[in-house]
């Protein structure tokens, strides 16, 4: 019965934070290089035609600016209402785009210098708009490819700060929470020991910065950057922290890069709101989630991804590139 394990078809992992389970297919599993990105989908904008290569960057490598079709607008009143049993209020917030000046040049072939500018104006806008009125969370964010749902060629990120917090961060605060509750210690201090022990997910650390391919990963390649020691709140980091980040960011995008050939990806920041609520038990961390899937039925009904490859392969491929 010793084939028993490698006919085992998949293998069912608990995430710590949500209790969810994923699926990793390891019967039917995938040779690395397969999943590299087969063909792009086209983007004929050139950028004689691109909205941002016309914006005044003056000589900066990025800027910020409103979106032209924002999702959230700036206003006096939330306007909070009642239609029968339901609740409304007004799309109150700040939608910003945080644009790099090159046109074709993406995040994952900047230098580590570079992406720390571009993280000082994410921290940046962050703190000028946290303590706006109405503001309980800003999401940050990044659309690389059309795959990922990015709508416009031209390197850029967006900012969006809500007057409500959003579900996918009120479950991670949660399940945060919970933990905590009921073993003391913070779920991802937990989970970074636990890396740092097994060894086998850790793509890339420096001293203050782990890249993991986490042990329940949502999606095939996932990669997450945490900062190894406890903290809550994304927009403390110190300069010296940034530059930190900024490498490992840099070194977890430009691995995916080589490895995946440019692959289609989103990444988002998972930080505590700033609605004058106690996170100290949440700890910040930067989600990298590259699309070599497509979504089908069972994905967006059950809202996860069966990956065909094990975290620990997949690190050990990225760790080479
Ligand atoms: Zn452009
Ligand atoms: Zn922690």
């Amino acid at each position: 019965m010793t084939k028993d394990k490698e006919k085992s078809p998949s293998e069912l992992r608990m995430d710590l934070v949500s209790n969810d389970w994923v699926v990793i297919a390891t019967g039917r599993a995938r040779r690395p290089e397969t999943f590299a990105q087969q063909e792009r989908i086209k983007d004929d904008v050139s950028s004689r035609k691109c909205p941002f290569c016309k914006l005044k960057f003056s000589g900066k490598l990025v800027i910020s600016h409103p979106n032209d079709f924002p999702a959230f607008t700036p206003a006096d009143d939330l306007n909070e209402r009642k239609q029968g049993p339901n609740r409304i209020m007004n799309g109150v917030g700040y939608h910003e785009v945080i644009i790099t000046a090159d046109h074709k040049k993406q995040i994952a072939h900047f230098s580590s210098g570079e992406v720390k500018i571009v993280i000082d104006l994410y921290q940046k806008r962050y703190l000028e708009l946290m303590n706006k009125k109405f503001i309980k969370y800003i999401s940050i964010f990044h659309n690389h490819g059309r795959e990922a749902g990015s709508s416009i060629a031209h390197p850029h990120s967006q900012l969006l700060a809500i007057p409500v917090v959003d579900p996918d961060l009120r479950s991670s605060l949660d399940g945060a929470e919970a933990f905590y509750r009921s073993q003391g210690k913070c779920v991802y201090c937990t989970m970074i020991e636990w890396e740092l022990q097994d060894k086998k997910r850790i793509i890339y650390e420096n001293e203050k910065f782990l890249v993991v391919c986490p042990f329940a990963a949502q999606v095939s390649f996932e990669v997450r950057v945490y900062p190894k020691e406890h903290q809550p709140y994304f927009e403390k980091m110190t300069e010296e922290e940034k530059e930190f980040f900024a490498d490992a960011m840099q070194k977890g995008l430009n691995k995916l890069y080589k490895g995946l050939k440019d692959p289609a990806y989103n990444f988002y920041f998972h930080t505590a709101p700033c609605d004058g609520g106690n996170y100290d038990q949440y700890h910040w961390h930067l989600n990298i989630l590259p699309k070599t899937n497509i979504w089908a039925g069972f994905e967006l009904g059950a809202g996860i991804e069966i990956s065909t490859i094990e975290p620990e392969k997949a690190t050990e491929f990225l760790r080479e590139q």
